[in-house]
């Protein structure tokens, strides 16, 4: 069992720890060898531009564990409107209305547990396998042409005054932009507590959805479950740390970021022994590699959207 309650000053040391990685740059990148996800080097950056950041999700986090420690979480079904913002420069970047509703039909199957390879699950995980229960509607696709090769991890995609697109009623609606990101990056989602204006989730235009327009091996649509789950206060499942902390209970400690399709079991190098989880939307698999949340990661989202959280605005 981790250890799931950090101290203020914990949390923010694990936080400012997580800025090893490389800087994206800004070049194009046709074919991403290693699924990579900037969204804690995003939230890095934000917090050394805004001290108030590491308060704020401070008290998302004491808020998160007491909701979940009171059972208080929600009953009724939450339905999240999604709006998906489109930046093109090709004619590829202007993905089809299909293609978009494939990613939002992928969400629901992933947070429902209807997708087709919940089945897959090992015996020793499908006690803890949870159906999120949360569902999403496309209410709008929003198209806006641009000169733009990429657009990098700083937001610049979401702001109309850059040229990119602003985001639309972000406290009760999801936005998603499609865009080139470049650097090797397939998505990156902002966690709970930051800026209404930059709030929602970047996903590259050619990892957008499941059809034959996305590319193998990330194709069907698993970086929005990834990058979906990190806003709403999810994190990697190796706490971006060796052997590190993601704030669930119920998710083995994993080394690091596992790659591929892992084969079943995967035994881990942190002790004790245990086998890792490579099959959670928090790992760095391949899409095809991943497909379960737990009951864990559940109530950490559910906890958001009560009354007092910090997504309490989508009206449950
Ligand atoms: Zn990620």
């Amino acid at each position: 069992m981790k250890k799931i309650i950090l101290s203020a000053a914990a949390f923010m040391m694990v936080l400012s720890c997580q800025n090893d990685q490389t800087e994206p740059t800004t070049s194009v990148t046709n074919a991403i060898s290693k699924r990579d996800c900037a969204s804690q080097d995003v939230l890095a950056e934000q917090m050394k531009a805004d001290p108030s950041l590491a308060l704020r999700m401070n008290q998302i986090e004491a808020f998160t564990q007491k909701a979940m420690l009171t059972n208080r979480l929600v009953n009724g079904k939450i339905v999240i409107p999604v709006v998906v913002n489109v930046l093109y420069r090709t004619a590829a970047e202007n993905i089809t209305d299909a293609q978009i509703q494939s990613q939002i039909d992928v969400l629901n199957a992933d947070f429902n547990a209807t997708n087709s390879d919940f089945n897959s699950i090992p015996s020793e995980f499908a006690g803890v396998a949870a159906n999120v229960g949360i569902t999403f509607e496309l209410i709008e696709i929003i198209r806006k042409s641009t000169k733009k090769s990429s657009w990098g991890t700083r937001d610049v995609m979401k702001n109309g005054k850059r040229g990119g697109i602003d985001a639309t009623d972000p406290t009760s609606t999801l936005n998603m932009w499609a865009c080139t990101i470049g650097g090797g990056i397939l998505g990156y989602a902002q966690f709970p507590g930051g800026s209404n204006a930059t709030d929602g989730v970047v996903i590259d235009s050619q990892y957008f959805g499941k059809s034959a327009a996305a590319s193998y091996p990330y194709n069907l649509g698993r970086t929005g479950s990834h990058e979906v789950g990190h806003w709403m206060n999810l994190r990697h499942i190796w706490g971006d740390a060796s052997c590190g902390n993601d704030l669930v209970s119920d998710t083995p400690v994993h080394k690091t970021s596992n790659y591929g399709v892992p084969t079943y079991p995967y035994e881990s190098t942190c002790l004790p022994a245990h086998n890792e989880m490579t099959m959670n939307y928090m790992d760095y698999t391949d899409d095809r590699g991943m497909y379960m949340f737990t009951n864990g990661q559940k109530s950490r989202m559910s906890a958001l959207f009560v009354s007092g959280g910090a997504r309490s605005g989508f009206g449950i």
